[in-house]
């Protein structure tokens, strides 16, 4: 994806005719044609494509993947949606709808059309999860067979991101004489390219110079009977003969019971992998043991960078798929730089985020503070363990890992022996030696356990501490910051300066150190702060492609097989934890992925130190 220049995109500027059809200002063209939405996209799109016929040869555990091009007012996504849900599916099945879109409708105009549609009840099931104009790709889970992929922003800037292949297209961009940009042959090469055999691409437009671009690129096309006036429409089929998507059932070793790795456990299981979780530690959650409330916020810079868009749409994924207590965080601004920061930010994300007082902030958390603050109200906290599953884990020590003949042999302190087809390492801290070209950092962090059903703030009370809203008669502070030092035992100086942190808000009280509990815990991060979720390279053959001259440079593909790491999620494993599995049991399945993947790339390091820019795709 390109580097965002915005946090928020505009809603697209919809006017509604007299007719109640929707008119989309800043393309000067109706949404659908005044003979009827709903019966013309169900005879252009769902008819054509066949998918209710496809769908019926789908047997368990095996995908179908649509792409469209402008999601508009979503009524093909709810028509399909429709359709989808009309017979019993068999088990384990999934639809995939990626979607691009440049302007996307605002909610309160989405509803309107639903309701003149009756779509209400298909509506219902996704407009709670419909996400902030946020440009690059949110990934929604209707029930655990649709996965909707809203990728926000200009096709041409996102279709890059887009790696898999699709088996049905629609295209529905506009007509061709009022944006020409969505019918390119440069766009119709790239869709073609993710078309697998017997895959249909089908539009109401019949354009001659269309229908030439899809046969240069080796698909049949036919033109059928339009819709309403319009004589004629175009189906294309991809060479080769439609076969439903089968997902290859992987066995998987997980090393690691902390937060990542229970997590990566959870996304791979969904999918119907064996998965076994194996840690050395008793009780799993690794750092987190002793935490017991963690804060959910994205980390967002002054100006939208990319690491910041993926922190706010990994947030937002968290929102929609995971337990919260949103109770609300408010950032305490004791000096003119943060106040300067957080201005920023509000005028960007209006609604989002709030700038407040400070007798406002006191009237909020129910505690005196003497800062104005910036309030993201959607943010909160949560219990690590509700976050991690049910997942059962292994109890052992792994000693070492080796690949022979297409499988992994990873050997335990036991003596016992596992094979797999795919590891991955989500080790935390105590790295294994396959991660050492990471250069982890550990970073200790000792919080603390108030005991006291009455004193805590209403809201996470962010400062240089994080103060947490109590629950079950304790509150934690959090946390110290220790780089490069792994040492759990409890310091009395640490403990002193968490309750110190508390001095402004608490005058007439005076904490005992001894009354509470405190907890050390070893969080791992990476040189920019990113988590690294991804397949790891074969560490040897990236320097010698790093060494290569950049002509001889054509795409890193050396990656180790079936080896994957999930690790140095620093205090925001949480965050975004839950997206970034996601996207790691997506990469593992060979499930399409929408993602712009450098940010948590394996090799991106070795890269930037070579001065490499990463390919698409190729090089992640
Ligand atoms: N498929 C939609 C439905 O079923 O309601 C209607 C789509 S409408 C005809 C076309 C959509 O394409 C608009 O929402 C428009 O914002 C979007 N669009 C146009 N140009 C685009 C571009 N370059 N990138 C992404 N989306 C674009």
């Amino acid at each position: 994806m390109k580097s965002p220049d915005t946090y928020l995109l505009p809603y697209a500027r919809v006017s509604w005719q007299a007719s109640d059809a929707p008119f989309a200002q800043d393309y000067d063209d109706v949404y659908w044609s005044s003979e009827g939405g709903l019966a013309e996209k169900q005879h252009v799109f769902i008819s054509s494509c066949q998918l209710e016929s496809r769908w019926e040869e789908l047997t368990p555990g095996n995908r179908f993947t649509i792409l469209e091009t402008g999601f508009g007012f979503g009524l093909n996504f709810l028509l399909t949606l429709q359709a989808w849900h009309s017979k019993p599916r068999p088990p384990n099945t999934r639809l995939d709808y990626f979607a691009f879109e440049k302007h996307l409708v605002n909610p309160h105009d989405l509803m309107k059309m639903a309701a003149s549609f009756s779509l209400d009840a298909e509506l219902k099931l996704f407009i709670d999860q419909y996400p902030m104009p946020v440009p690059g790709n949110h990934t929604l889970w209707l029930d655990d067979s649709i996965c909707l992929h809203l990728m926000i922003g200009d096709i041409h800037d996102q279709i890059h991101d887009l790696d898999g292949k699709v088996d049905a297209v629609f295209l529905d961009g506009f007509s061709p004489d009022r944006n020409e940009d969505m019918w390119g042959d440069d766009l119709v090469q790239k869709l073609a390219q993710r078309l697998r055999p017997g895959a249909r691409v089908a539009t109401y437009s019949a354009a001659g110079a269309l229908r030439r671009r899809l046969t240069s690129y080796g698909l049949v096309t036919k033109k059928l009977t339009g819709f309403g006036k319009k004589r004629h429409m175009l189906m294309a089929e991809q060479a080769g003969e439609w076969e439903p998507d089968k997902a290859k059932k992987q066995t998987i070793v997980i090393v690691g019971a902390g937060l990542s790795g229970l997590l990566c456990a959870t996304a791979l299981i969904k999918r119907g992998h064996q998965v076994t979780v194996i840690d050395q530690h008793a009780e799993p959650l690794g750092a987190l043991r002793q935490i017991h409330q963690i804060a959910i916020y994205p980390k967002l810079s002054k100006s939208p960078q990319p690491y910041s868009n993926f922190y706010l749409r990994a947030y937002l994924y968290y929102l929609r798929h995971c337990p919260l207590n949103a109770c609300g965080r408010i950032e305490l601004l004791d000096t003119e730089e943060k106040c300067l920061y957080a201005a920023a930010l509000v005028e960007q994300m209006p609604g989002f985020l709030e700038l407040i007082d400070a007798s406002t902030a006191s009237a909020r958390l129910s505690i005196k503070v003497d800062h104005p603050a910036l309030v993201m109200s959607g943010a909160g906290w949560i219990k690590p363990n509700q976050l991690a599953g049910e997942q059962a884990v292994l109890r052992s020590k792994v000693t070492a890992i080796s690949y022979a003949q297409g499988s992994w042999n990873i050997e335990t302190s036991e003596g016992s022996k596992l094979t797999a087809t795919t590891v991955i390492l989500a080790t935390g801290n105590e790295s294994l030696s396959q991660l050492a070209p990471l250069e982890l950092m550990s970073l200790r962090g000792q919080s603390l356990r108030l005991h006291s059903s009455e004193i805590g703030p209403k809201a996470v009370l962010s400062r240089d501490k994080t103060w947490f809203p109590i629950a079950d008669g304790e509150s934690t502070v959090s946390a110290t910051y220790d780089r490069f030092d792994d040492d759990l035992s409890i310091r009395l100086q640490d403990t002193q300066s968490l309750l110190g942190s508390l001095d402004p808000y608490l005058p007439e009280l005076l904490l005992e150190a001894t009354d509470n509990t405190g907890g050390v815990g070893i969080r791992s991060a990476t040189r920019d702060r990113m988590p690294v979720v991804d397949q790891l390279p074969d560490w040897q053959k990236l320097e010698l492609y790093c060494q290569l001259p950049p002509i001889q440079r054509t795409g890193f593909d050396g990656h180790a097989p079936g080896l994957y790491c999930a690790v140095g999620f620093g205090s925001h494993g949480g965050t975004l934890g839950p997206y970034c599995a996601e996207l790691l049991a997506r990469n593992i399945s060979g499930d399409p992925v929408g993602e712009d993947l450098q940010q948590i790339s394996s090799s991106r390091f070795k890269f930037r130190d070579a001065g490499i820019k990463p390919r698409q795709k190729l090089e992640r």
